[in-house]
């Protein structure tokens, strides 16, 4: 009888052994349905011996092989890559690799939902240094190679990469493009439609099952050409993949912070080398990581200098609240809400930029100082006026405002303290009352449908002035938009973050990078604290090549990423006993050597999050050292409470 490995989409520690039945081939990649306890799950053949564990007479039959294409080698030397460097079981990856597959693809009646993009399609003619940049970045060739494509905002760089994906259709091959925001990609799919004629597939969480089976089925049989999409995209079987795109390549939203913990624009490189085609990082903004490695020669790069069609990019002034401070009870300055009329009055649009969502994210108690904190979490509840109640942003709980304090008893003596984009709305309803405003923020646009409505009105100049979080910074290009003002530009540089200044900078650029993108010229105002702050003063001058030096140094002398390699071991319990023996007991059998340290363990600034204690440890090496050895090791050499869990995050964004 013959045993293969098959693969579950289930957190195993690997693969399982099953009796291939008469006549069936079983090769490796071969997807399967397979008996599991009383159940039966689909599986993937793997490669590699089987593991023999488990005696000849007790080993059960594959029931049948799956209608679809084999997963191909580089697809599954992918999952076990991503696997083995983020620490998670491979079927968990592979788990993403089959969600979408549900047997057969349904039959298609709307046959049309993956007809060709045409790269011969008449697209917008390119302007000479976009051709020759579009050319630079076709002559990488068909192999593995990565190509930095950075420049101004607005200077047309996505024009740019639908050429290389023109010429990968050319070639007869797919093209993946990963987007940060993709429910909220209407501009971009528009611009794609008038480059070829039609829409790509995409893959997101909005994308309903049905549509998911036949994406997935259509990327497996070649058919989907050119599929967009976010983080798990990178895990959808491809019949001949030729090109892999990351648009805004900085963006910390291609980490997924949950399940498989992995870094997206990372893993879109692994993808790409190891199906040995090309990959384009894209971004006004490069992460310090790509620029890194783009000095040292591992990225080629091209670089489009100047603004698309001869717009001028925006002035950025400095507004210092501390000889300009905005009213008791308010958050504008008097220089920003008299740009704001001008720009309003000139029959121009006006953007307020303020990464909070919400009326004010916390409320105190005037009487007593009793802050309203969530029961879950070490974090306050965030007042949404709107909506009527307080909510924690890490858990989801919300609470009634309210009509007494909860410690004191005292009535009425709650009070909002800071500000939130509806409380900067309500300021705006006082101060300018003329102007049509909207909100645009993730609890307020979600989804494509809403998103395309905001972008319609904007567009359509049926909106004066838009007050938005992060999610304004993301690509949109609206014309007739040419003031952009920062209500506090200082919000993301505490804590204890390692690329507070660099996301910052990144932040605000893109920001700022919203004003003045057609005729018309831009202005930019940032409300800061601290005008003398090297971010601030990189985003007034302009000089990002200067600033991201300057935070390069300080890495490089710290042994920070990129010049150092980092992994985050998060300890949790429901007990806070618990959690900190665990973290102790970690603190204790930590490694060391040369080139190692490990830090920690600590309280996380998130203490407590939905419920459980939280503690941190941070092993960090030097680059040559890699930490999933250590890491291996050292979990192996530890005895841990059952009731603990160690969560390892390698590369982490987030300290929280
Ligand atoms: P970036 O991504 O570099 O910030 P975009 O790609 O958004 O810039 O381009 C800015 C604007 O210029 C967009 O509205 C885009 O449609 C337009 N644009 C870019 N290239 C061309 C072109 N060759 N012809 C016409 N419009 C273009
Ligand atoms: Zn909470």
């Amino acid at each position: 009888m013959r045993r293969v490995p098959v693969l579950l989409p289930y957190p195993f520690a690997a693969a399982l052994d099953y009796a291939v039945p008469e006549g069936m081939a079983a090769n490796p990649g071969d997807l399967v349905t397979v008996p599991l306890g009383k159940r039966e799950s689909l599986g993937v053949v793997w490669d590699g011996a089987p593991e023999a564990r488990v005696a000849e007479s007790l080993l059960r039959p594959i029931i049948s092989a799956a209608p679809a294409p084999p997963l191909s080698v580089p697809h599954r030397r992918f999952i076990d890559w991503v696997a083995n460097y983020t620490f998670s079981p491979p079927g968990s990856v592979l788990a993403m690799a089959l969600r979408g597959f549900r047997g057969p693809a349904p039959r298609q009646k709307p046959a049309r939902a993956f007809s060709s993009p045409d790269p011969e399609h008449p697209g917008p003619l390119l302007s000479p240094a976009q051709s020759e940049a579009a050319a630079r970045l076709i002559e990488a060739g068909g192999g593995f190679s990565v190509t930095l494509l950075d420049g101004v905002t607005g200077a047309g760089k996505t024009e740019v990469y639908l050429e290389a994906i023109a010429a990968t259709l050319k070639a007869g091959r797919q093209a993946l493009v990963l987007l940060p925001e993709i429910a909220l990609s209407a501009q971009w799919l528009e611009r794609f439609e008038r480059r070829f004629g039609t829409l790509p597939a995409l893959w997101h969480s909005e994308v309903t099952p049905r549509l998911r089976r036949l994406t997935w089925a259509a990327a497996a049989a070649g058919e989907a050409r050119v599929v967009v999409g976010a983080r798990s995209l990178l895990f959808l079987p491809f019949a001949s993949l030729g090109l892999v795109i990351v648009d805004e390549e900085h963006e910390t939203a291609f980490k997924q912070e949950e399940g498989v913990i992995y870094h997206a624009r990372d893993m879109a490189v692994v993808r790409a080398r190891l199906a040995a085609v090309p990959a384009i990082l894209v971004s006004a903004t490069p992460s310090l990581e790509t620029l890194i490695n783009a000095e040292r020669g591992r990225y080629r790069r091209v670089t489009l200098p100047h603004r698309h069609g001869g717009a001028r990019l925006p002035e950025i002034g400095l507004v210092d609240l501390r000889r300009s401070p905005p009213e008791r009870g308010r958050f504008l300055s008097l220089p920003l809400l008299a740009a704001l009329s001008e720009t309003l009055e000139a029959g121009e649009q006006a953007l307020l930029f303020l990464n909070r969502r919400g009326y004010a994210p916390l409320t105190l108690c005037r009487h007593c100082g009793h802050r309203l904190e969530c029961p879950n979490c070490s974090a306050w509840l965030v007042e949404h006026r709107g909506a009527g109640f307080l909510q924690c942003h890490h858990c989801g709980h919300t609470l009634s405002p309210p009509a007494a304090c909860p410690a004191c008893g005292e009535p009425a003596s709650l009070t909002p303290v800071g500000p939130g984009v509806e409380r900067i709305m309500e300021e705006t309803a006082a101060l300018l009352p003329g102007a049509r405003r909207l909100i645009m923020a993730s609890d307020t646009l979600s989804g494509p449908k809403a998103a395309e409505a905001a972008v319609r009105a904007i567009t359509g100049r049926t909106i004066d002035l838009i007050i938005g979080t992060q999610i304004v910074a993301k690509g949109w290009h609206f014309p007739h938009l040419t003031l952009v003002g920062v209500v506090d530009a200082d919000l993301g540089l505490a804590g204890a973050d390692l690329r507070a200044g660099e996301r910052t900078f990144q932040l605000l650029h893109q920001v700022a990078g919203r004003a003045g993108r057609a005729e018309a010229p831009g202005r930019v105002l940032l409300q800061t604290w601290c005008p003398e702050h090297p971010v601030m003063r990189a985003l007034a001058s302009g000089d990002a090549a200067a600033f991201m030096q300057a935070e390069a140094a300080e890495r490089r002398r710290g042994l920070w990423p990129p010049f150092g390699r980092l992994a985050a071991l998060i300890v949790s319990a429901a007990s806070e006993r618990v959690a900190d023996d665990a973290a102790s007991a970690l603190g204790l059998t930590a490694p060391a050597g040369p080139g190692i340290a490990v830090l920690g363990p600590a309280p996380a600034p998130l203490a407590r999050l939905g419920g459980r204690y939280r503690r941190r440890l941070l092993l960090k090496t030097a680059r040559p050292v890699r930490p999933q050895k250590l890491l291996r090791a050292w979990l192996s050499r530890t005895k841990l409470s059952r009731q603990a869990r160690v969560r390892i995050d390698i590369d982490p964004i987030s300290f929280l």
